[in-house]
């Protein structure tokens, strides 16, 4: 391998992926386990983050508190490191791969016991702040081209970490899954001169089998092409394609209903682990991307992908997405 880190993309498809090696050195509280089980606070390394080495970027603070609530910190095991140059595109034979480089960094909250659903309004849209804030200085970053946000919640969503704790990763590619989405929204529109999203919000408030809750601003539905049991989708009422866009007073309608969904899937699942993330349009080409529209996922890790899954892209779900929104809703 010629760098620290490679996105390299596939001749055949043109999808991209990220080889890490050095990945495989972070500590592993869940190692050798299945289940999620609690990590005690004594030796949690998310405690003193100043302590354990992690370099801070910004700290928020509680408007009634002194001490921090949600900080802002690099990995110190990165798949990705920016440097000061952007990442350069060679040729290997056939193949193109381009350096790792971009950002990998970490917004993590004081409470090392309560998860998403569970922190005060407060600390949850801190945690959205925090998200924004970052983003908006990668939107200034020519070299990058997406951000990723995320959490894995236990092992099996693919935390290594028991401290509740959330990702957001920029890379200088569009990836694959968001290109098939942009690409797609652009086909609609291009048809239909309507976002897809909103089309689908319109059809499932009508039809109200498969909303799971809705507020003054978002809304929570079970899709109807849903790749996993009890999958959830939460969308801003109002339509924007950016993130990085959304206004303070409109994010908390989001957030609300994200915890209030993450708190009604821990509650009737059992609470399972899970990722949720972040789909937006790229930061790169931004002017192109009016017709998508941001949206949270949730997939809860249920059911394991297995060979017809991986040999063809097509997900079998055990659960019909009308009964999971009436189990989720009830
Ligand atoms: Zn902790
Ligand atoms: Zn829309």
């Amino acid at each position: 391998m010629k760098y620290n880190s490679e996105l390299r993309q596939d001749l055949v498809s043109g999808d991209w992926i990220v080889i890490a090696p050095k990945r495989n050195l972070r500590p592993h509280q869940f190692a050798g386990k299945d289940r999620r089980v609690k990590a005690p606070k004594a030796g949690c390394p998310f405690e003193d983050l100043a302590k354990s080495g992690h370099e801070i970027i910004s700290v928020y603070q509680k408007k009634k508190s002194k001490s921090w609530d949600v900080q802002i910190v690099k990995n110190k095991f990165p798949a990705l490191d920016h440097g000061n140059i952007c990442a350069i595109k060679t040729r290997e034979g056939p193949y193109s791969m381009i350096e790792g480089r971009g950002y990998q960094d970490m917004v993590i909250p004081k409470n090392h016991d309560k998860n998403f659903s569970q922190l005060d309004a407060e600390s949850a849209n801190l945690i959205f702040r925090a998200f924004q804030d970052r983003y908006r200085f990668f939107a200034s970053d020519s070299c990058l081209a997406y951000v990723s946000i995320f959490q894995n919640w236990g092992p099996k969503a693919g935390a290594s970490i028991y401290h509740p704790h959330y990702q957001m990763i920029a890379i200088p590619v569009v990836p694959p899954d968001v290109n098939h989405s942009l690409s797609g929204s652009a086909r609609y529109f291009a048809k239909n001169k309507a976002c897809v999203h909103c089309a689908m919000i319109e059809w499932e408030k009508k039809n109200g089998t498969r909303i799971i809750k809705e507020n003054k601003g978002a809304i929570a539905f079970a899709p109807y092409v849903s790749r996993e049991p009890f999958e959830m989708r939460i969308f801003p009422k109002k339509h924007l394609a950016y993130f990085e866009d959304e206004k303070e007073e409109d994010f908390k309608w989001v957030v609300g209903l994200l915890q209030e969904s993450l708190s009604r899937m821990k509650i009737k699942l059992k609470d399972p682990d899970y990722n949720f993330f972040i789909h937006t349009a790229p930061i790169s080409e931004k002017s192109k991307h009016s017709h998508y529209h941001w949206h949270i996922e949730i997939l809860p890790k249920i059911s394991i992908s297995a060979g017809f899954e991986l040999g063809t892209g097509i997900e079998i779900t055990v659960v019909d997405p009308d009964e999971a929104a009436k189990i989720l809703r009830s």
